[in-house]
């Protein structure tokens, strides 16, 4: 397996570069290479054959565990100028398995990303024209994490862009909170419309935590790191642009019954949930992903426009 050469450390490279956290672009490093080992050896990564994209790998400690784990195609999009010469470094001692893309993760071409991994040195030869599986990694920026997770849903219902193969996983790094609200499961309280979205195409688990005293600046809350797999019979019936209106009508009353939230909009429309065999005095956080795909899939087949 392939060690990467002794390379400075991250706080040095942080003092050399003056290398300041900017507070717009979610800037909480880890500076630890026990917490990243431990989040990458936990993501369980395929080597053979498989595309690992790093979200946002800043100053590269994690870029560091995921190439010493033995990956061989290792491509990171970073949208901050200022840490491209330390990550060209770690480029040019990953021997050919490590390339890093400066651009916005919320708006590049994923095929430059699939392109980059297939140009790496081990496939210099041609043998490798597509890869069997893709990992998306990364602590990401807090500011758009939910943002993020939410477009990455959306194409892996289309396998689009980067999630076009089906053994695809998403190791990433939440505010606790927001950990909580992916995976939280029907009549938990911390379930919401991430909750239903996400787990209408995926698993979705948490992996491992990280207090806020592992980041550097410190931030104000815990972090968790939730692995996202794809459901082999997605629950999801519609797109699920529709899935995430129905739960963002349903939850913006989040204490209330189903029966009221529908009849206020139209009590005509409390039917919907009779056809779905929803209990109407239910709250929404008592519903299950499934029975939100349901409702979703009527909603969208008869074209009925949300308020
Ligand atoms: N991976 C590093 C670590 O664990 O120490 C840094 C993580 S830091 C929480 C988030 C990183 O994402 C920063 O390097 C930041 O510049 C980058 N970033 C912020 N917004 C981004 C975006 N839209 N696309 C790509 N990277 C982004």
């Amino acid at each position: 397996m392939s060690k990467l050469p002794k390379l400075p450390s991250i706080r040095d490279l942080i003092r050399i570069y003056n290398l300041k956290a900017k507070q717009q672009l979610s800037q909480n490093f880890i500076m630890d290479k026990n917490i990243t080992d431990k989040i990458i050896s936990l993501a369980g990564l395929e080597l053979e054959n498989a595309l690992c994209v790093e979200v946002g790998p800043g100053p590269g400690l994690l870029t560091r565990s995921i190439l010493d784990s033995g990956a061989r195609n290792v491509v990171a999009v970073e949208k901050d100028a200022r840490f491209i010469p330390t990550l060209e470094q770690l480029q040019e001692a990953s021997d050919g398995r490590f390339s890093v893309l400066l651009g916005d993760m919320l708006t590049i071409d994923h095929s430059l990303i699939t392109r980059s991994g297939l140009e790496q040195k081990s496939n210099a030869d041609g043998s490798i024209k597509s890869f069997d599986h893709v990992h998306l990694v990364g602590n990401l920026p807090f500011g758009v994490a939910t943002p993020m997770l939410i477009q990455w849903l959306k194409l892996l219902s289309l396998k689009s862009g980067i999630f076009g193969t089906s053994n695809v996983s998403m190791s990433l790094m939440f505010q606790k909170e927001v950990g909580d609200r992916i995976t939280a499961g029907a009549s938990d309280s911390a379930r919401g419309r991430l909750s239903v979205i996400s787990q209408s195409v995926c698993d979705a688990f948490k992996i491992y935590n990280v207090p806020a005293s592992g980041f550097v600046p410190r931030p104000k809350v815990d972090a968790t790191v939730v692995q996202l797999r794809p459901l082999e019979k997605p629950l999801l019936k519609s797109s699920l642009g529709t899935l995430e209106h129905v739960v963002r009508f349903s939850f913006m009353k989040r204490r209330k019954m189903l029966a009221r939230i529908f009849k206020d909009w139209d009590p005509e429309r409390i039917a919907l949930l009779e056809e779905c065999e929803i209990d109407p005095t239910l709250r929404p956080q008592d519903v299950t992903t499934e029975k939100f795909c349901q409702l979703a899939h009527i909603i969208e087949q008869r074209g009925i426009k949300l308020p």
